[in-house]
């Protein structure tokens, strides 16, 4: 498919071309430039994507739920037919070897099956009925409730995740099942990949009749446009996946709003490590495999990466760290997703490294190939008590980094528990006898993330139903809600109660003989 950079508003590309404010996408292993001038969106682009979702989102209010589900469907669709020149813009656009991007290709259109059969039956609804009573004293008014959805939504997509996170990636595709037409704000680093999944579900649109305001793309990269897009007043909810300074940014627009409105952000996380001393000395070895393999893995670019790792002071640790130091040496330094998290990375290795009290214990033996936006493994210790005067020692930096915090106590893993920010995870590893030991660490965690593992690695998302993938502030905007798996449906939902409807006059899902 040729791209043309224009913007997808209610099925037709619209813009002008040649504008002086286009841009282009970089493929991040050589610098070079890669085809197609992508549009920079402007007020009247927004308005007209807003107004036409505005004025589909009564009929998608009623269409059939078999209905909805064949959308869905003809999207996943779309998206096996789109083949291999998705893959390869996506691969030019990201770096992300084609291995990676196939994985997450069958990830996407296994989420959007999901969504497609959740939206075929109506229990996402969670219809309860109570029934009214007029001989009771006082009488007992008929109430009856259920979750519509909540109007057009603005979906943001981060960089990481070019297909699964984005376009097509599960916010855009709960808010369908959730029967809401959306706006998606192209990501600046994949525009092509964008466009080539916008085609495909503007395809399925048409395909099974919805109003074509069903869906809209709009290209851009100022922020200004984002700051735009969420503030116009017909908009009703807004996700957005991405780093915590755009997620803060984008959720002090929303409550700038004259009407705020809900705003779902997931941010970044450097998803703590805990090594309990029974763990450590039965498999310091395997953890070590398992914690480089975990910090590698998409090149450490997952929000989930384990940022930080804590163990007491033994012999043990010292196994550990020197099982670290082998794996680390052999991991081959690989392309990053735009020369820009590339630079972020680079910034962020030179603060960790000038801070005192803070060593590098591992590196990639081989270097960094030239003008590549290569990353090498770093691996750093530091005391724990490094974090009193350099607090920034555990902040996410996203790539393959990782900090080992040397306790010298499992009271001071404790204590730096209740210390924590909001995270999107924390893993313990440990024996059964560690963890009953170590309970409180449990419920301290509790408070502090949004998923516990134990004896595994926070990377790998199971796309489920008892997914939660969220966290306290400012791992996200809303603990409550989770950004994967099928409960994330409910971030585009409200519940309205009906008092005292006649029966035909009722939601047929809340109808005494539905
Ligand atoms: P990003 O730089 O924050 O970009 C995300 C989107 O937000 C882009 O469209 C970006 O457009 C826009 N944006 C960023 N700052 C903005 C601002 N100040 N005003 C308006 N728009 C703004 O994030 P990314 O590089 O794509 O992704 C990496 C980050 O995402 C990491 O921190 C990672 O941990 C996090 N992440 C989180 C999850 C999760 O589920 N919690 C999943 C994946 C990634 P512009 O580039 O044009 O500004």
């Amino acid at each position: 498919m040729a791209l043309t950079g224009k913007h997808f508003i209610a099925g037709k590309r619209s813009g002008v071309e040649n504008s002086a404010d286009s841009f282009s996408a970089t493929n991040p292993s050589n610098g070079e430039t890669l085809e197609g001038e992508f549009l920079e969106a402007g007020q009247s682009d927004i308005d007209a994507a807003v107004a036409a979702a505005d004025e589909a989102f009564d009929e998608l209010q009623t269409a059939s739920s078999d209905r909805i589900g064949d959308f869905l469907e003809a999207i996943a669709e779309g998206i096996d037919a789109a083949g291999d020149s998705l893959l390869d813009r996506a691969h030019a656009e990201t770096g992300l070897p084609m291995g990676r991007l196939q994985g997450e290709r069958g990830r996407t259109t296994n989420q959007i099956r999901i969504f497609a059969n959740m939206t075929r039956n109506d229990d996402w609804r969670q219809p309860r009925i109570d029934a009214g009573d007029p001989e009771r004293k006082p009488p007992k008014p008929d109430v009856r409730t259920m979750l519509f959805g909540v109007g057009p939504v603005v979906v943001f997509g981060a960089s990481n995740f070019p297909l699964a996170i984005s376009v097509a990636g599960t916010d855009t595709v709960s808010a369908f099942a959730a029967r809401c037409p959306v706006i998606v704000k192209a990501h600046p680093a994949h525009p092509g990949t964008c466009e080539i999944l916008a085609e495909v579900i503007s395809a399925a649109v048409e395909k099974i009749g919805l109003p074509a305001g069903t869906f809209s793309l709009l290209q851009g990269k100022s922020n200004e446009f984002g700051k735009s897009l969420v503030q116009h007043p017909d908009v009703a909810a807004v996700a957005f996946t991405g780093s915590l300074g755009g997620g803060r940014a984008m959720f002090d627009a929303v409550n700038a709003r004259e009407i705020p409105i809900p705003f779902y952000a997931e941010m970044g996380s450097s998803n703590p490590v805990f090594l309990l001393p029974g763990a450590l000395k039965q498999r310091a070895q395997e953890i070590a495999q398992g914690y480089v393999q975990s910090v590698n893995l998409g090149v450490g670019q997952f929000c989930t990466n384990p940022g930080i790792v804590l163990g007491v002071e033994s012999d043990s640790l010292e196994q550990f760290l020197s099982a670290v130091k082998s794996s680390v040496s052999g991991v081959p330094p690989a392309t990053m997703l735009h020369p820009g998290i590339h630079k972020s990375f680079q910034d962020a290795q030179g603060n960790l490294e000038s801070i005192n009290g803070v060593e590098r214990i591992a590196r990639s033996d081989q270097p960094p190939v030239d003008g590549a936006h290569q990353a090498a493994c770093n691996i750093y210790e530091a005391d724990i008590s490094v974090l009193q005067s350099s607090s920034e020692v555990h902040e996410e930096v996203f790539g393959p980094s990782s900090v080992v915090l040397r306790c010298q106590s499992t009271e001071q893993m404790l204590a730096y528990a209740a210390s924590l920010d909001g995270h999107l995870t924390a893993t313990i590893h440990g024996t059964e006898e560690d963890l009953n030991s170590n309970l409180k660490l449990v419920r301290l965690l509790q408070r502090k993330v949004g998923r516990i593992v134990f004896n595994g690695f926070p990377t790998g998302i199971e796309v489920c139903n008892a997914m939660h993938h969220g966290g306290p502030y400012p791992a996200t905007t809303h603990s409550f809600y989770t950004s994967i798996g099928h409960q994330s449906i409910y971030r585009f939902t409200k519940p309205v109660c009906f008092q005292g409807f006649p029966e035909k006059c009722l939601p047929p899902q809340l109808r005494s003989e539905a």
